[in-house]
């Protein structure tokens, strides 16, 4: 185990066990969490670096459940520094296609995070397009991979026979199938590119809810985990509260985009807000919200992505883009901002969807997701009330921040400790790459 300095957080105001109080915290030089006390309670020794929390909240680390950070236009060490620079202390990869459907595919990408990334990580599994991605997924459990991916408007499609296979696997092993739930035969054959609402309306919702109807109808047949990638419409939420309600077990996540942004939002960032699914409907915002207030939807992910421009945000076309959205840097801050600041989130939702709940998913809350005694020291150094405009971060991240750059937001992310050691202090990344470790899957609830 890497040695840190011992470290003493003071007056700052800590989360845990569900509230926020008046805490110090001891790091020992494991990056364990040594003490949670009571301020001034904590002798301070001779060789214990003391930080200063004044006026700043201690929250857990965020872990991004779905992020593509050696994908398109980004890297795992750019990807990793935006991260880091947004208080991610872990994030769950998700890699390209076919990739991670073995154990030696595997392997590698997380080699190569591990030299690479600057936070920790758990590896994602798949991506399933086709029959013969299958065949590798069932020993990816026993390595430690939390779940595999299954991405339904493939070319071609993924059918109801590999879906039915897919979450037998799941079923089977206990590993949990995560999918893009999107019906290609419900798309629009053709997109009028000319109407900035064209592409949107060419994906209706319908395409979504009907084939996440038919993925939770399979997974309670098959007694399946599964785990609803990037919710974007109300009636999809709808059908996962029911199905969580009969005991099925579904997770689910959605995206910042998906509760901020609605289809309007074509209107006047054009290209960028381009993503799959497409934005909805501003009661379909409404209805994500509450499904997140509710515990219906679990956690709150980038799925930072974009297929080009690494060097400079051109504009391209509505038709040229290929759909997603970067941001990753800036998942926790627009969450407090829209939700916590100026909607209608608890402080206590707001952690569960950040940190609680993925680690939970990721099966690796034993040692992150809380500010608990014995668990890594993955923290966050809050400032609640400091106001700042959102930059493309070019500086960190390969490709620019869209949609948000220029929007005022208030909290910002004065420092990140990931383990014990301060990976982001403001200003700079203070690692070296591959400071970022692997984190297996261990327990599941
Ligand atoms: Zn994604």
């Amino acid at each position: 185990m890497t040695k840190t300095t011992k470290k003493v957080i003071i007056n700052g105001l800590v989360w845990f066990d569900g509230q926020l109080r008046p805490a110090d915290i001891f790091i020992t030089a494991e990056g364990l969490i040594g003490a949670i006390s009571q301020p001034g309670k904590i002798e301070v020794q001779e060789d214990v670096q003391q930080i200063d929390a004044k006026g700043h909240w201690i929250l857990p680390g965020a872990i991004d459940l779905h992020a593509h950070l050696q994908d398109g236009a980004e890297r795992f060490f750019p990807g990793s520094c935006a991260a880091a620079s947004g208080g991610v202390t872990t994030f769950v990869d998700m890699p390209p296609f076919h990739v991670c459907s073995t154990v030696e595919g595997v392997r590698e990408r997380i080699d190569l995070a591990e030299t690479e990334s600057v936070v920790d990580f758990c590896q994602g599994g798949g991506i399933v397009v086709s029959l013969s991605d299958l065949a590798g997924i069932a020993s990816l459990k026993e390595i430690g991979l939390p779940y595999f991916k299954v991405f339904m408007p493939a070319e071609p499609p993924v059918g109801a026979g590999l879906l039915w296979k897919s979450v037998n696997v799941a079923a089977r092993y206990g590993l949990r199938m995560a999918i893009h739930v999107e019906e290609p035969g419900c798309f629009n054959e053709s997109v009028d590119w000319n109407d900035p609402l064209g592409f949107a309306r060419s994906r209706p919702d319908v395409a979504e809810v009907s084939a996440t109807a038919q993925v939770l109808e399979m997974a309670r047949a098959a007694g399946a985990p599964v785990h609803i990638c990037h919710v974007s419409s109300g009636r999809t939420a709808d059908l996962i509260a029911r199905y969580k309600s009969q005991g099925v077990d579904v997770t689910a996540e959605t995206c910042p985009h998906f509760l901020i942004l609605e289809e309007s939002a074509f209107l006047t960032y054009g290209s960028r807000v381009k993503t799959t699914p497409p934005l909805r409907k501003a009661q379909d915002c409404r209805v994500l919200w509450q499904a997140l207030n509710d515990g219906v939807i679990d956690a709150v992910v980038s799925d930072h992505y974009l297929s080009d421009n690494p060097d400079g945000y051109s504009e391209p076309s509505l038709e040229q883009k290929e759909g997603g959205i970067a941001g990753i840097e800036l998942t926790f801050t627009l969450l407090y901002h829209t939700g916590v600041r100026e909607g209608d989130l608890s402080l206590d939702r707001f952690v569960h969807a950040l940190a609680i709940a993925p680690a939970r998913v990721a099966g690796i809350y034993n040692r992150k997701g809380s500010i608990s005694l014995d668990k890594d020291a993955d923290l966050v150094i809050f400032d609640p009330e400091q106001e700042w405009e959102a930059q493309p971060l070019h500086r960190h991240s390969r490709i620019a921040t869209v949609p948000y750059q220029g929007w005022k937001l208030r909290g910002k992310v004065v420092s990140t400790i990931v383990r014990g050691e301060t990976v982001w202090d403001g200003q700079t990344i203070c690692v070296a790459k591959g400071f970022g470790k692997w984190i297996a899957c261990q327990n599941r609830k």
